[in-house]
């Protein structure tokens, strides 16, 4: 049965390379009928981040990527959280140790430095805890076993570290990459247990993916070089029987393609690198997030699917059923995908013309409501209006702007656009259109448009010169649908009341 998981730490909000992982986990899970984890790894307390694991549900939540077993669903392998997992892998560590694959290490972080000083060459510049230092330093395998007893009942703190093999080498098949091959010399004693009793990444991921029953793992490129140090612990502790098979996704790269995207960019350069709004609580940092912004989540979750995917063809617009039926692993590109915003405004644009007005009208809701503007008991209104403009919205933020006005007068007129061609003529033309428009019966466009064309001849004005007056007048600037069909949906009082306050 196949088993995937997406492994976070909770240290801040979730960036959309995250969010690339976590789908093609839940692509290939599905495709396989199998599970799908969610495991919080908060094993490092000094980078946790109150609020990062609810962010990381409500992400999932609003990406429609929700897990199978996870800390807040719970389920047959729990607990879910690595912190709360504490005493297993102590056990581990222990029984690494007594193999003869793991060691204490006792040097202070005085020591430590000292030894990188001591030991530095021009060929070798930051000297490595390996082969070559281990056996000059404080650990278990230098002091006699009396005295590393009594150093451990003595409370001195300690490390636990694995012991690197010298010169073996370490295969796994990349599902991505195929054949990968690496030197263990390449790899250093990297520490398994820290001082704390808390574990390392490199041991509870090993352990977790293990006990777990975790078959495939999607993570990102930047995890592969510590695939030895896992590979070795694989083979340690559990003869590398039913060893997870990895798939190291390509990295998301800035939009000119130089270096990994990381969360600065954003900033930087103008676009959103999390997925929803995040304010980090301890350095109270705002980042805006796609949800807010007025991406859709199935734009979203495309505009991440062809992020170093494609399906052979040239089309580019997925659903989600698409993407269950299309998606393959043999597909993934080796080389980093480059990011690109304005791609993704384009994905979102068209997910919002092939959106049904139905499927649109809770979130056009959502953002009209965050504007102030309320519109309840009025969905049929708002279901024909979003019909109408939805063509020109790109975000769904655009919609506050090309709705709002039908259910809230304009309280700010953008009288520049008018003012300059103003006269008495035009004024006085639209003193007899309220007239008019008082006493039309019919509230329809083309009553509407007809009786307004009969005053312009009569005034002898051209309507094309008073049309965008009647606009701004009804809805604030230079958009919105038809003017007639504006006027006629607001209704008569509506259209009245606009005209006058423009006239002041
Ligand atoms: N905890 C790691 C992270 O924060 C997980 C890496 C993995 O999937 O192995 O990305």
């Amino acid at each position: 049965k196949v088993r995937t998981r997406f492994a976070p730490s909770p240290t801040g909000g979730l960036h959309l390379g995250g969010v690339r992982t976590v789908l093609f986990n839940y692509l290939f899970t599905r495709q396989h009928n199998g599970e799908f984890i969610l495991r919080i790894e908060d094993t490092d307390r000094t980078r946790f981040v109150e609020g990062a694991e609810q962010y990381i549900y409500d992400t999932l939540a609003w990406c429609g990527l929700n897990p199978d077993e996870s800390p807040a669903t719970g389920g047959p392998y729990g607990p879910y959280r690595q912190s709360e997992r504490k005493a297993i892998y102590g056990q581990y560590a222990e029984q690494l140790v007594k193999d003869g694959h793991a060691y204490y290490a006792f040097d202070t972080p005085e020591e430590l430095e000292a030894m990188r000083n001591d030991y530095k060459t021009e060929a070798n510049p930051s000297p490595r805890y390996d082969s070559t230092l281990r056996d000059k330093m404080r650990n278990s395998l230098t002091i006699s076993e009396q005295e590393t007893k009594d150093l451990i009942a003595g409370g001195t703190p300690y490390v636990i570290r694995i012991k690197a093999p010298e010169n073996e080498t370490l295969r796994f098949t990349d599902l991505i990459r195929g054949e990968v091959e690496f030197n263990s010399s390449e790899t250093d004693d990297k520490v398994l247990l820290k001082a704390d009793g808390m574990p390392t990444y490199h041991l509870a991921v090993v352990v977790d993916d293990h006990l777990m029953q975790i078959t495939h793992s999607f993570r990102g490129e930047e995890w592969l070089p510590s695939s030895p140090v896992h590979i070795l612990l694989w083979k340690y502790l559990f003869g590398l029987e039913n060893m997870v098979t990895w798939a190291h996704l390509p990295l998301i790269m800035k939009p000119d393609g130089n270096g990994k995207l990381s969360k600065r960019d954003g900033d930087r350069l103008g676009f959103p690198v999390f997925a929803m709004n995040w304010t980090d609580p301890r350095t109270g940092d705002f980042t805006k997030g796609y949800r807010e912004l007025g991406f859709l989540p199935e734009a979203f979750v495309n505009m991440l699917a062809v992020l170093g995917w494609n399906d052979g063809t040239e089309q580019e617009v997925f659903s989600m059923e698409e993407l269950l039926e299309k998606f393959s692993v043999e597909r993934i590109h080796k080389k980093g995908a480059k990011f690109n915003y304005e791609k993704a405004l384009w994905f979102n644009k068209e997910w919002i013309k092939k959106s049904s007005a139905d499927k649109l009208l809770p979130h056009v809701q959502y953002y009209l409501h965050n504007a102030g503007i309320d519109t309840t008991g009025n969905n049929d209104t708002l279901l024909s209006i979003i019909d109408q403009v939805k063509d020109r919205c790109t975000l769904l933020t655009d919609f506050v702007e090309q709705t709002g006005f039908f259910f809230k007068a304009p309280t700010t007129l953008d009288l520049d656009a008018i003012l300059k061609k103003w006269n008495e003529q035009k004024n006085s033309f639209f003193v007899e259109l309220i007239r008019s428009y008082e006493l039309t019966q019919d509230f329809t466009p083309e009553n509407l448009e007809n009786s307004f064309k009969e005053l312009a001849a009569a005034s002898q004005l051209k309507p094309g010169e008073l049309m965008l007056p009647l606009r701004i007048m009804l809805v604030g600037g230079k958009f919105g649908p038809h003017v007639f069909d504006i006027a006629s949906t607001i209704g008569a009082k509506q259209t009245v009341s606009r005209i006058k306050f423009a006239l002041g």
